[in-house]
């Protein structure tokens, strides 16, 4: 068994952006989570789109951004893993390691949880992991009630799961030991507004992306040239 809290944000990272870094951290802050893991997808699933950008370089990067964090890191076990990445398979893998479901914190922003019904294994795979949903710019948590009123009985918020003693450090007992059911925990937290589309966008254009990717990311698109004839981001 895996001891402590383990937050895990998937995402395509194409390319990872401070929008991300601060929708984990968010997450980290509100539920004290012990570990963070950036995992990178192989093929983006749910998008029409395949990504253009090898799964090495995307790899590289989140390890780029993993590493300016104590106790972040990045995996591959998506981009190793044959076909498509479904976020069951990675969460039922952490599972048969020997990390409880109740200490896995799946991070999500609010507009990838809006299509969550469509998702592969919808809705056993909620039972695999507590979902961490963070605002993200233009996407109220408030919505999602309505996009997915089914879910609405298991969401909560990281207040209603701490005591009212200010000050503690939330044991959120609610949400562990081996018979917890797994919630939707939505918190609300200021994220930049950035995207890994008008990340695109701007290197093909030749604007600047300084602050909008970690430094170490932003020298690792410019060494290897990624996205320089992308000029619409799409
Ligand atoms: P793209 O523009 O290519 O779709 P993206 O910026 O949306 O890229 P993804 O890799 O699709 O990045 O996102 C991975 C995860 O991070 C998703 O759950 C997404 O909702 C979340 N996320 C991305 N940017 C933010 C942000 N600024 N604030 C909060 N969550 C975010
Ligand atoms: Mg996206």
């Amino acid at each position: 068994m895996t001891a402590g809290r383990l937050g895990i944000l998937g995402g395509t990272f194409d390319p990872i952006h401070l929008g991300h870094v601060a929708a984990a951290m968010a997450a980290s802050r509100a539920l004290a989570l012990d570990r963070v893991m950036l995992v990178p997808s192989c093929l983006p699933p749910h998008r029409a789109m395949l990504s253009r950008t090898s799964p090495e370089h995307r790899l590289a990067m989140a390890a780029l951004a993993a590493g300016a964090h104590p106790h972040w890191s990045a995996s591959d076990v998506e981009v190793v893993r044959e076909g498509p990445s479904y976020t069951f398979d990675t969460l039922s893998g952490l599972i048969r390691d020997g990390q409880a479901r109740s200490q896995i914190f799946f991070i999500i922003g609010a507009d990838a949880f809006a299509d969550i019904a469509m998702w592969s294994r919808y809705p056993a795979v909620l039972d695999l992991a507590h979902f961490a949903v963070v605002a993200r710019p233009g996407i109220t948590l408030d919505s999602l009630t309505a996009r997915v009123p089914d879910l609405a009985d298991r969401m909560t918020t990281p207040d209603q799961l701490r005591p009212s003693v200010a000050g503690l450090q939330p044991p959120l007992q609610e949400l562990e030991g081996p018979t917890a059911a797994t919630r939707v925990i939505l918190i609300e937290a200021a994220t930049p507004e950035v995207s890994s589309t008008d990340i695109r966008r701007r290197v093909g254009v030749g604007e600047s992306i300084l602050g909008l990717v970690p430094d170490g990311v932003a020298d690792y698109i410019s060494q290897h040239r990624l996205y320089e004839y992308d000029s619409n981001g799409t």
